[in-house]
């Protein structure tokens, strides 16, 4: 797997629910992220998966006592929205600034098909489901 070119219409696909087993497939994504240090994050379909998944590096997630694949992720709000600076793996070289709420309510399974619900208060994790959930319908960083 590779990361897809930035203008790839891959990109704008809404990615289709995790239905089956997907560790294999999970291990070649976090390879990818592997490749890359500058993220922490990155979803499926911006290397060509879609299905509604995410990888975190296994140290962060670890220490944010988290499974590090995000299977079938939702959020609510739970605060409101501050400004936060930005990046994308899909975006090399960019950085923006975004409005993303800093305390959110999540629901997701791990890689057994185990259902989490936390409470984020971390802004920068909040930051990063919000980010990567927008990724599975197909929306990048600069739309809004
Ligand atoms: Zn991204």
């Amino acid at each position: 797997l590779k990361l897809l070119d930035q203008f790839d219409p891959r990109l704008r696909e809404v990615s289709a629910k995790v239905e089956g087993p997907i560790k294999d497939l999970a291990e070649e994504v976090l390879a990818v992220l592997k490749e890359n240090p500058q993220g922490i994050a990155l979803a499926a379909p911006q290397v060509g998966v879609p299905l509604r998944f995410f990888v975190l590096r296994k140290a962060y997630a670890a220490k944010k006592q988290l499974s590090w694949a995000i299977v079938n992720p939702t959020w609510v709000p739970l605060s409101l929205a501050a400004k936060r600076p930005e990046g994308c793996l899909s975006l090399p070289g960019l950085q923006k600034i975004k409005f993303r709420h800093t305390a959110i309510k999540v629901t997701f399974e791990d890689l057994n098909g185990k259902v989490y619900t936390r409470t984020i208060t971390d802004p920068l994790l909040a930051q990063i489901f919000q980010h990567e959930i927008e990724h599975l319908d197909g929306v990048l960083l600069t739309d809004t």
